[in-house]
């Protein structure tokens, strides 16, 4: 058997159509296969290489803490340098209240954490989600989601949990004293990026507040910068409860993480003592690589040329398919009249070396979410390549 038949048998497949690509090596915006061909990654691992595949500070970092140790405790007991240096440096880039970092293996993992958090802290149940929400595929998580397909197979899930429609204000009037917590994307991704407004994301905000409900917000893959601030919820003036991270913030290493102040965080250690436990999660190597991926963010200005990139993506997929194209920073979904049409044109990008995808609860959208420090030049590449594309789809 060959790779990619060993792939299909021995693998658990999630798709009936993987894409099947065998990378041989990822490099800055660039991922080349085992067969020397080079492709212009824009979707960037789904928003986790914000700072381009295999940077050379993340990459030391990583040898670095390969030299020092690896997994020595479960999580919590032993301080662990990159652990602790993290936390810090996450928690002074934050607003006061988010001062206190619980470190998972992933993104579905912060999810799960926090809506525990919520229940245990508030003494309530009620979790109000959104429609064509994603938040991580475990079953706490998959209770949120907001699609009904994909809840549907695995009842029962969580009981309590309703959802309303994003950016309606119908939300607001739904959360009541009853209400453990809201749990929201700033913007949605799997939607197909949809922009909530500043008033709507206050009035949740408002109301979290009057009835003592927390507010989560879902930053997994709209943090790090990817809409032009390093926290997409800078853009709408509100501070959560509780913070939910993954994808970026290991650099390329799996690491998520839930943050919010040390006197709420305190409920997961009391009646039952232990309340919330992981063996691996906050991994000295996922923490030291995750670190020095945000120092780099940070030290280089990606950040600063988010904005400018992803209007030069707009500006260049400019052709009478297009339906729409929604973007915020360098994130953005071109949406076609059909999902086959959709299909089409990422199948004919990837045969000429651009990678790009769909998205979850908008199939019929392009997904543009590459790495931020991608280059002018391949932004032009990639778009000659889309619009050729689209040409023959
Ligand atoms: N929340 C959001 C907004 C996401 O986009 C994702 C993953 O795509 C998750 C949660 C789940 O993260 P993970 O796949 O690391 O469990």
């Amino acid at each position: 058997m060959n790779q990619r038949e060993i792939f299909l048998r021995h693998v658990a497949q999630t798709s009936a159509a993987p894409l099947a690509l065998e990378i041989a090596k990822a490099e800055g915006a660039i991922l080349c296969d085992v067969n020397g061909k080079e492709y212009i990654d824009l979707i960037g691992g789904i928003s986790v290489a914000n700072i381009g595949h295999r940077h050379p500070k993340v990459i030391d970092a990583i040898r670095k803490q390969l030299d020092a140790y690896l997994h020595v405790m479960v999580y919590g007991e032993f301080i662990q340098s990159p652990q602790v240096q993290y936390a810090k440096m996450l928690t002074e880039h934050l607003p006061r209240s988010l001062n206190c970092v619980y470190f998972t293996n992933s993104g579905a993992e912060a999810t799960e954490g926090a809506m525990k958090l919520a229940k245990r802290f508030t003494g309530r149940s009620q979790i109000i989600a959104f429609n064509n929400s994603y938040h991580g595929s475990t079953q706490g998580a998959l209770s949120a989601i907001g699609s009904e397909y994909w809840r549907n197979a695995f009842r029962p899930l969580l009981p309590g949990v309703f959802h309303c429609d994003y950016n309606s204000f119908e939300a607001a009037g739904a959360v009541s004293g009853e209400t453990a917590c809201v749990i929201v994307e700033t913007v949605q991704g799997e939607a197909g990026i949809i922009t909530p407004t500043k008033e709507w994301m206050l009035a949740l905000r408002n109301k979290c507040s009057e009835t003592g409900a927390l507010l989560i917000l879902d930053e997994i893959q709209t943090a790090f910068g990817r809409t032009g601030k390093l926290w997409a919820f800078e853009h709408f003036h509100v501070v959560p409860d509780i913070l939910l991270l993954g994808k970026a913030l290991g650099g390329g290493m799996p690491l998520g993480a839930f943050i919010a102040d040390q006197k709420m965080m305190a409920a997961l250690t009391d009646n039952p003592a232990l309340g919330h436990i992981t063996t691996f999660g906050g991994h000295p190597v996922c923490c030291a690589a995750g670190m020095a991926a945000m120092n780099a963010l940070l030290a280089e200005g990606i950040i600063d040329s988010v904005k400018k990139r992803g209007e030069l993506f707009g500006l260049l997929l400019s052709h009478k398919k297009i339906r729409t194209t929604r973007a915020f920073g360098l994130w953005l979904a071109v949406e076609f009249d059909s999902v086959e049409t959709n299909r089409k044109i990422i199948d004919s990008c990837l045969a000429s070396g651009v990678l790009t995808d769909w998205f979850l609860f908008a199939p019929n959208c392009l997904r543009i979410s590459p790495p931020l420090i991608i280059s002018e030049q391949q932004i032009q590449q990639a778009c000659e390549i889309l619009l050729r594309s689209i040409d023959r789809s």
